[in-house]
């Protein structure tokens, strides 16, 4: 790639206000795009402003809600006059509660709320852009996991969501062609905030408090250490950018730290 990846363009990340999202949101601005952000709260859109001013265009919202994703995305394309760029990435984690410590109702309260973030939320975002990234023969970059393809790295719900995104990115690939290609960067252990269910009563807890996580994750992967929400970014730049990934569709690109090779 030469020169910035992305300039003079426009994208939208949701839950781009911390973690990976906000790892993204940065890039993109490094690399010249405006940036849209769906995030949760004031304080990081605030905190989103501060760092990028008018390259950044924050909208509070739920990506749960059709309304939301419509008004994010007409917000891009209101400010910037056009979209290019979708990075669906908002997400909730099970903390890998164990299948047969939740009860039936459990199971079914949690699988609405994490399906609704991880699965829906991805869906509403897509189908919400669709139009202007046509227009621009434009692209998204989905936000899936190390556990779209392995166990063990969270439990039965969350497992679930993510190997659902890999037929996310399957069939809207199939279908979008040709105008627009259909990514995915599947991350590894990172340190984040990643938070968990309101109606498991885990809604404060946080993926990066829990004790030892980075020691567990580095025993984990060959290459032997937790990574940062920016060791990702790069993997992003490169989907999006239409003169490096030109003739890529479909692809989910691991950014694991080397979990196929990790061994008996
Ligand atoms: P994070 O908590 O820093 O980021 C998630 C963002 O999503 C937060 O900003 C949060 O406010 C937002 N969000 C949650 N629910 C929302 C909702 N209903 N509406 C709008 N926004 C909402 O955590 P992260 O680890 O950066 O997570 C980003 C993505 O990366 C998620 O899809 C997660 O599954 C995925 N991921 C994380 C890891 C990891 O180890 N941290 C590994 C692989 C994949």
């Amino acid at each position: 790639m030469t020169g910035r990846a992305l300039e003079g363009e426009a994208a939208l990340v949701t839950g781009g206000g911390k973690g990976i999202g906000r790892a993204v949101v940065d890039r993109f601005v490094a690399e010249g795009a405006q940036v849209g952000v769906l995030v949760r709260s004031a304080a990081d859109a605030d905190d989103l402003v501060a760092a990028h001013g008018d390259r950044v265009a924050p909208v509070i919202g739920d990506v749960r809600s059709w309304d939301d994703n419509l008004r994010a995305v007409t917000t891009v394309v209101e400010r910037f006059g056009r979209l290019d760029v979708l990075v669906p990435n908002a997400g909730v984690y099970d903390f890998s509660v164990p299948f047969e410590d939740q009860t039936g109702p459990e199971i079914a309260a949690r699988f609405d709320e994490l399906i609704a973030v991880n699965v829906k939320g991805y869906l509403l975002a897509a189908r919400a852009a669709l139009e202007p990234l046509r227009a621009m023969r434009g692209s998204i970059v989905f936000t899936l996991s190390s556990s779209s393809f392995y166990a063990g790295g969270g439990g039965v719900l969350y497992v679930t969501s993510k190997h659902a995104l890999v037929g996310t990115v399957r069939q809207l690939a199939f279908e979008l062609a040709p105008e627009i290609r259909v990514n995915a960067v599947a991350p590894g252990g990172t340190r984040t905030g990643l938070g968990g269910l309101a109606s498991a009563g885990a809604e404060a807890t946080r993926l990066d408090a829990i004790e030892g996580f980075d020691r567990m994750v580095a025993k984990t992967v060959p290459l032997g250490f937790l990574s940062e929400p920016e060791d990702h970014a790069d993997a992003y730049v490169l989907l999006a950018s239409r003169s490096a990934s030109r003739f890529m569709t479909a692809v989910i690109l691991p950014s694991d730290g080397g979990l196929e090779v990790r061994g008996g």
